[in-house]
């Protein structure tokens, strides 16, 4: 019965003149192109096989870097297990969220493998999940996309600790991964819906953070006042079809992709064929959100912060002090101390330059008295956002030097399987680029990543900054000076690590 409004909507839409195919066409140009309107897209889609054939591959291969790691051989260039974690998932997942945004979180095998057993489906609708099926506290809810960010951070400290990635550690891989899917487990088991990756998952944090850069914009309705009149909403609480949102994300809300985990089931149960899969310009998620928030702002701080440490602690100076603070703690690389304490004052500078660059705002909104807090908060959050592209770009081109000196040990650590892979074969030996061609690409990618970061600031501080200042031209040369040299920074210090091994 709901269908005939959004049916008769969807025929009142005006045609596409521009040359693309007005299948793809949405009315309102914010949200960008509905790709669901294809008939093969809206098929696939709508298929409950999709999800599960978009997840078991993955399934399979990150089972098999669980069993290798633990039972194969301990080279780590010719354990599958290391090799293909370490070499090529990473830079591949990058690419996926700079491109795509969430791309890996509908193929997930940690959150697909706990929710098949949550469910207790592969794909069937099932009406009464398994596990206590608890809310997450509010009390802790609230520190939102920080959590997650925690854990990415205590991740990355125990693989630092247990030197896990570099050139890769079998065993410790395998637990570590293991570790991810049992925590996934846990949490889904325990508390209702996704609420292991909506808070808690370590790599929603960067995917969420660096996706905004990604040219899918999600799930989104079609119509919204279709929505307002539906009595059903479906696609919060399920339907016969598809199950209420994992992620808590109403489809109707959403002004960016940062929560939606793209997994379909909205596009399933909405009785009203009211949501659609929208395409969107690169990095609109990142230019166009009017809500910006507070918690996703310090924690790309702090990724910044943290991806900033990892190289800071591939320097010669580095050492030293590292080596020093671990004589008189007694402890080891890399010392909790500097570690989380280069983290926090990095992060920490970073809210500093964008406190100085709020003192260029207005003290008064109309006869208001504005505090300095509110007044730093309005720049600060949108700086943040500004900064995603450098930030994305310096984790993606801390990846590069794995790739390009050790990919090609993939095939090899394939033939292992055979009996015929070799640390002397050809393949094992070659790399596909010199060191000072990594650092080539390393600086060209963080200055592209510049690049964009400048444009996406510029537009940032034309919408959101210049109505809270009467400083325009100071205004939009401090933002721009803030980005070049949070770019010149990263660029920099990779010159210097390269300069260090
Ligand atoms: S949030 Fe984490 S566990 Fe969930 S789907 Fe994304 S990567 Fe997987
Ligand atoms: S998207 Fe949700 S609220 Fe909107 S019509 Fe569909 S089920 Fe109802
Ligand atoms: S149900 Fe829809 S909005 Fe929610 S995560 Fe899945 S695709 Fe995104």
């Amino acid at each position: 019965m709901l269908a005939q409004p959004v049916a008769t909507a969807v025929h009142l839409r005006p045609k596409v003149t521009d040359g693309m195919d007005e299948r793809f066409a949405e009315t309102d140009p914010n949200k960008g192109w509905d790709i669901a309107r294809h008939p093969k897209v809206a098929q696939t889609l709508k298929s409950r096989r999709f999800q599960f054939a978009l997840i078991l591959p993955n399934q399979i291969i990150f089972w098999l870097v669980i069993f290798l790691g633990l039972l194969g051989t301990v080279v780590p260039g010719l354990n599958f297990g290391t090799a293909i974690t370490w070499y090529l998932w990473f830079c591949l997942v990058f690419v996926m969220m700079v491109v795509v945004g969430r791309a890996w979180c509908s193929m997930c095998p940690f959150g697909g493998f706990a929710e098949w057993i949550q469910r207790k489906a592969f794909w069937r609708r099932t009406q009464k999940s398994l596990g206590l099926g608890i809310k997450f506290p509010k009390s802790v809810a609230r520190y939102g996309f920080l959590i997650s960010v925690a854990a990415f951070l205590l991740l990355t400290y125990v693989e630092e600790f247990f030197n896990i990635a570099g050139p890769g550690a079998p065993a410790e891989t395998s637990i570590m991964v293991l570790g991810i899917v049992v925590s996934a487990l846990v949490f889904f088991l325990v508390f209702e819906r996704r609420t292991f990756c909506r808070y808690v998952c370590p790599l929603s944090a960067l995917i969420g953070s660096v996706g905004a850069m990604g040219s899918v914009a999600g799930f989104r309705t079609r119509d919204r006042d279709v929505c307002v009149a539906c009595a059903t909403k479906d696609c919060m609480r399920g339907g016969d079809s598809g199950y209420g949102c994992p992620w808590y994300t109403w489809p109707g809300s959403a002004d960016s992709n940062l929560a939606c985990g793209l997994c379909t089931e909205c596009f399933k149960s909405c009785p009203s064929n009211n949501v659609g899969l929208f395409l969107q310009k690169p990095m609109t998620s990142v230019i166009a959100p009017r809500r910006r928030r507070l918690d996703i702002a310090w924690g790309v701080t702090l990724l910044w912060g943290l991806v900033l440490f990892q190289q800071v602690n591939a320097t010669n100076l580095y050492a030293s002090f590292d080596g020093w603070l671990n004589r008189i703690t007694s402890l080891q690389y890399p010392n909790p101390i500097d570690y989380f304490g280069i983290i926090f004052v990095l992060a920490g500078l970073t809210a500093g330059i964008a406190w100085l660059v709020s003192r260029l705002g207005s003290r008064k909104v109309g006869n208001a008295e504005v505090t300095s807090r509110s007044r730093f908060r309005s720049f600060f959050v949108p700086m943040m956002y500004g900064i995603i592209p450098i930030v994305g770009a310096d984790y993606f081109a801390r990846q590069l030097p794995k790739f390009f000196k050790h990919v090609s040990r993939l095939i090899p650590s394939i033939g292992a399987w055979f009996g015929v892979g070799s640390t002397h074969s050809a393949l094992y030996n070659t790399r596909l680029l010199s060191d000072p061609g990594i650092v080539f690409v390393q600086v060209a990618v963080i200055a592209i990543g510049t690049l964009a970061a400048l444009w996406a600031s510029w537009k940032i501080t034309g919408r959101d900054l210049l109505p809270l200042s009467g400083h325009s031209a100071t205004l939009r040369i401090s933002v721009s000076l803030v980005v070049v040299a949070c770019g010149a920074a990263a660029g920099i210090l990779y010159v210097l690590m390269h300069a260090a091994s």
